[in-house]
C-alpha cells in the first residue's frame, strides 16, 4: 500500500475543494493535496455531449432515491458544476442571522472575481424572455438571472439547452478552472483518488485511505477536509465512524412545467435566464427546458403519453419549478439514498405548478399541452448539517476534521448553491491559514444586491 504525507488532504474537485485548495495554494506556507474520485474531461472530444453525460454522471444518469426521485451527479474534477446551469444567487441571509455564519464579504469578492452578471437582453433568448414577460404581466417580479457566464470569453456562444452537458463553448466557468489554479500555485491534484474513510487516531484526524486507480492508498495529513458533494461526504463520514452523517437532506427538489405553444420554444435558448423567487412560499421559477435527447427519457418515467411529445420539442416552454424543501429522509450506509417530499413541500408544488400554469398560458401556451414532469434532484445537500454535524467552523466532533461542501448546508437553500458553497470555502481556508474567520473580503454585498 502507497503512503504519503501532507499537511492538508481536500477530499473532491467541485467549488468547496477546489475553491479551498485554490486559497490556501495562494496563501502559501502548507502542502495542499486535492483527491478527485473522477478525471478531468474537459479536453474529451465527448464532453458536453450526451455521450459524456452517460460517462461522467453517477450510474451514467441513473441514480434515483428509494421514491424514484432522479439525481443528476456528476463525478469529474469541477464536480457538478462541470453540468450545472451556471446561476448564481446571494447566500441567504438565514445563514448569518439563523447560524452565524458570515460570508457576505467573501462572495462579493468571488462575485467580482467570476464576472457574475445576467447575460446580456439580446442572449437571454427570445422565448424566455416571453416567458419572463408573462409572469411579470401577472404580477410576479420576473428578473434576468445572475449568470457565471461570460459570453465575451467565447466567439460562439451555442450552446443552448445543452449547456447541461458540460459548456462546449467556453462561456461558462466551472470549478475545474479553479482546480487549475489551485494547480498552477502548487496544489498536488491525485485523479481517479477514491476516498473510503478518513483515519482518526486518538480522536484525532490523521489522513485518509482510498483507492486510486484501483490500488490501495494511504494519506497522511494534519487536517482533513471533506468536499465529496451532498452524497460523497455523508458516505466517507460514516465509514469513518460518524453515524449522525447523511440523517436528513435537502434537495431543492425540482420539477419542470412545459406547455407547447405556436411559436418557437425556449430549447435552443441557454438555461435560466430569467428567474423569480417567491420565499414567502419557498420556490423558485426559472425559464428551463431539458435537452432534446434526455427530454424523452424523463418523461418516460411519467408515461408513454408524456415522451411521445418529443416532435414538438421545439416548440416547447419550459418553467422550472425549485422548492425550498424540508429536511427528509438521508444517505445510508447501505448505498441507499431517500428523499421524500414532506406535506408542506408538496403543498408549495401545487401552489407553484398552478403559477406556471398560469405563466405558460399568459406566454402561449396551449391549455391541455400543459404538464410537469416527473421529480428529479440536483442539490443533494445538508447531510453534514451545521449546527449539527458540523459547527459554524465547519469542524466535526473529531479535532482536524472539516466539511466543506454543500452538505454543511443547515437547511435546503432553494436557490443556486454554487457562491454560497465558494463563499464557505473562502472563509474556511482563511481560517486554515490562520487568519480570522470573519468576513475580510474587499468587496461588499451590495456587489450583488
Ligand atoms: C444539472 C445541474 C444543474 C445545476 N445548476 C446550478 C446552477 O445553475 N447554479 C448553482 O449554483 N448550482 C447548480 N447546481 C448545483 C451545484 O452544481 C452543486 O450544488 C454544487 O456543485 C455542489 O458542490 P459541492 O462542492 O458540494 O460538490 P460537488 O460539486 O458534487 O463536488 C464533489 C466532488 O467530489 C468528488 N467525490 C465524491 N466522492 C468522492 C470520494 N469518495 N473521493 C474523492 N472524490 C469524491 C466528486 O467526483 C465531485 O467532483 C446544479 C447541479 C446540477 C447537477
Amino acid at each position: 500500500m502507497a503512503a504519503s504525507n501532507a499537511d492538508v488532504v481536500i477530499v473532491g474537485s467541485g467549488p468547496g475543494g477546489a475553491t479551498l485548495a485554490r486559497e490556501l495554494a495562494r496563501a502559501g506556507g502548507q502542502r495542499v493535496v486535492l483527491l478527485e474520485r473522477g478525471i478531468d474531461y474537459r479536453s474529451k472530444p465527448y464532453y458536453g455531449t450526451y455521450l459524456g453525460a452517460l460517462i461522467y454522471a453517477d450510474r451514467r444518469s441513473l441514480l434515483f432515491t428509494q421514491e424514484g426521485l432522479n439525481i443528476v451527479r456528476p463525478l469529474m474534477v469541477g464536480g457538478a458544476t462541470s453540468m450545472y446551469c451556471g446561476c448564481a444567487a446571494p447566500p441567504p441571509a438565514w445563514l448569518k442571522t439563523r447560524y452565524g455564519v458570515d460570508i457576505e464579504a467573501d462572495v462579493a469578492d468571488a462575485w467580482l472575481d467570476l464576472h457574475i452578471a445576467p447575460l446580456p437582453a439580446e442572449l437571454r433568448g427570445a422565448a424566455s424572455t416571453r416567458i419572463a414577460e408573462a409572469g411579470q404581466a401577472l404580477g410576479y417580479d420576473w428578473r434576468p438571472q445572475h449568470k457565471f457566464m461570460q459570453p465575451a470569453r467565447t466567439d460562439h456562444f451555442d450552446c443552448g439547452a445543452t449547456c447541461m452537458l458540460g459548456c462546449r463553448c467556453g462561456a461558462k466557468w466551472s470549478a475545474a478552472e479553479y482546480v487549475d489554479d489551485a494547480v498552477a500555485a502548487g496544489v498536488d491534484l491525485w485523479t481517479q483518488a477514491r476516498v473510503e474513510r478518513v483515519l482518526i487516531e486518538d480522536g484525532h484526524a490523521v489522513g485518509v485511505a482510498g483507492k486510486r486507480a484501483g490500488k490501495s492508498f494511504v494519506l497522511w495529513a494534519d487536517k482533513v477536509i471533506l468536499a465529496a458533494g451532498g452524497i460523497g461526504t455523508p458516505r466517507i463520514l460514516q465509514a469513518s465512524g460518524l453515524r449522525g452523517a447523511g440523517q436528513g437532506m435537502a434537495m431543492d427538489t425540482t420539477v419542470m412545467v412545459y406547455g407547447e405553444g405556436a411559436a418557437r420554444g425556449i430549447g435552443n435558448e441557454p438555461p435560466m435566464t430569467w428567474s423569480w423567487e417567491n420565499r414567502d412560499a419557498g420556490y423558485m421559477l426559472s425559464t428551463l427546458m431539458d435537452p432534446w435527447l434526455l427530454y424523452p427519457l424523463i418523461n418516460t418515467l411519467k408515461g408513454p403519453k408524456y415522451a411521445l411529445t418529443w416532435p414538438r420539442w421545439n416548440n416547447l416552454l419550459g418553467v422550472m419549478i425549485k422548492l425550498t424543501d424540508e429536511i427528509s429522509g438521508g444517505v445510508y450506509p447501505d448505498g441507499k439514498i431517500s428523499k421524500p417530499l414532506t406535506a408542506r413541500d408538496r403543498e408549495r408544488l401545487h401552489a407553484a405548478e398552478d403559477v406556471c400554469g398560469q405563466i405558460l398560458l399568459e406566454a402561449g401556451a396551449k391549455r391541455d399541452t400543459i404538464f410537469t414532469t416527473p421529480l428529479r434532484g440536483t442539490h443533494p445537500s445538508g447531510t453534514a448539517r451545521i449546527g449539527d454535524l458540523v459547527d459554524r467552523n465547519l469542524q466535526t466532533e473529531v479535532p482536524g476534521l472539516y466539511v466543506c461542501d454543500a452538505s454543511a448546508f443547515p437547511e435546503a437553500l432553494g436557490r443556486p448553491t454554487v457562491i454560497t458553497i465558494i463563499g464557505l470555502a473562502k472563509r474556511l481556508a482563511r481560517q486554515l491559514s490562520g487568519g480570522s474567520l470573519d468576513s475580510q473580503g474587499g468587496a461588499t454585498p451590495s456587489t450583488y444586491r
